[in-house]
């Protein structure tokens, strides 16, 4: 019986993003079910490059079988269906992302439009700069996602079978409510989507809505715990969502811990000067001050969403307090219950 070439387990094709970082990994797992991870953004230049690197693996996406998505962002997302149309590919992405997957439709697009203002008149921005941003967001939304019908939901804790292995999920919020990783126990590969990455440091995505069955879902509280639950896994390689392998999973995490709380220190600096007046400041005045006004555009959210992620675990320790101010919250310093090696 002539040897049989093992193929290669899993393929990383980079898919073009048309907004930072430029690219997003996509994995390929050739055999029995060929199956993708996070197929991309949908736009034209991503299907054509995804469809000539499958074709290069000796595959297509009419092929494939499974894609399973690490989060809903458009960046990783968006392509989910288009590619699922294509063949009879079932679509696996975790409950709580389950809506970030629905924003091709105008009806969702709208409520979500509702909630973004909701979210940036509470944090001080200025109403034309939200309702330009929003403007923004949903075009993109429009634009990146295409229509998926069928989703499997996943909870966390599934197991999907491969011809030589098996990649186990693990529910790990924070970037997004709905965030997954998958581990392959065997060889100590993990697939953490945007949850640990060296170039970046990764955003934790507000909600718009409270994810189900949580009802004080606190995003940066959620990544440090994902954090913590990946530090003692045997990881050899972690395979991020954007960017080359990395080898040292721990120092990676050390260095995204080390990175937020420095962030956390200097928002507490601003808040502890005191520009805001008796009443405090509001989330925009804090980023303004953070990012030096850079944080604008289609990045708003994301600023927003970072240092809002901050301010709420400051104010469930007790660092901080913050109050109601005609719809805007306003943070200051809790001067009865302060801890001194924050204020550093
Ligand atoms: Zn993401």
């Amino acid at each position: 019986m002539p040897l049989m070439k093992k193929p290669a387990k899993i393929q990383r094709i980079e898919v073009p993003v048309p907004f930072p970082p430029g690219s997003t990994n996509c994995y390929f797992i050739p055999g029995s079910a060929p199956t993708l991870i996070d197929p991309g953004v949908y736009s034209p230049e991503a299907v054509k490059s995804l469809q000539t690197a499958l074709r290069e693996l000796g595959s297509d996406i009419g092929d494939i079988r499974r894609i399973i998505l690490t989060h809903g962002h458009s960046d990783h997302a968006g392509l989910a269906g288009a590619a699922a149309a294509k063949g009879r590919a079932a679509v696996f992405v975790h409950r709580f992302d389950e809506n970030r997957m629905l924003v091709w439709s105008e009806k969702v697009c709208n409520e979500k439009a509702e909630s973004f203002r909701d979210i940036f008149e509470k944090a001080g921005v200025p109403e034309e700069i939200a309702a330009k941003t929003i403007e923004t967001i949903l075009d993109r939304f429009r634009k990146n996602f295409s229509p998926v019908s069928d989703m499997v939901l996943l909870e966390g804790g599934e197991v999907f079978s491969f011809d030589f292995f098996e990649l186990r999920v693990l529910h790990t919020p924070g970037h997004t409510a709905g965030s997954i990783s998958l581990f392959d126990d065997s060889e100590g590969l993990l697939l953490a989507g945007d949850i640990l990455l060296e170039k970046i440091v990764p955003y934790i995505s507000a909600e718009l809505k409270t994810p189900m069955g949580r009802p004080h879902y606190l995003a940066l509280e959620q990544y440090q715990k994902t954090l913590d639950l990946l530090g003692p896994l045997p990881v050899r390689s972690v395979l991020p969502g954007h960017g080359a392998p990395c080898f040292s999973h721990l120092q990676l995490i050390e260095r995204l811990k080390r990175n937020r709380a420095r962030r956390r220190r200097r928002i507490l600096e601003i808040v502890k000067s005191g520009e805001g007046g008796a009443a405090g400041m509001s989330q925009f005045e804090i980023l303004e001050r953070l990012f030096l006004g850079a944080s604008r555009g289609g990045v708003l959210f994301m600023g927003i969403s970072e240092v809002r992620g901050c301010l709420e675990v400051m104010e469930k320790e007790g660092v901080v307090v913050a109050s109601l101010c005609r719809g805007r919250k306003l943070y200051r310093l809790n001067s009865q219950n302060h801890t001194p090696q924050e204020a550093r």
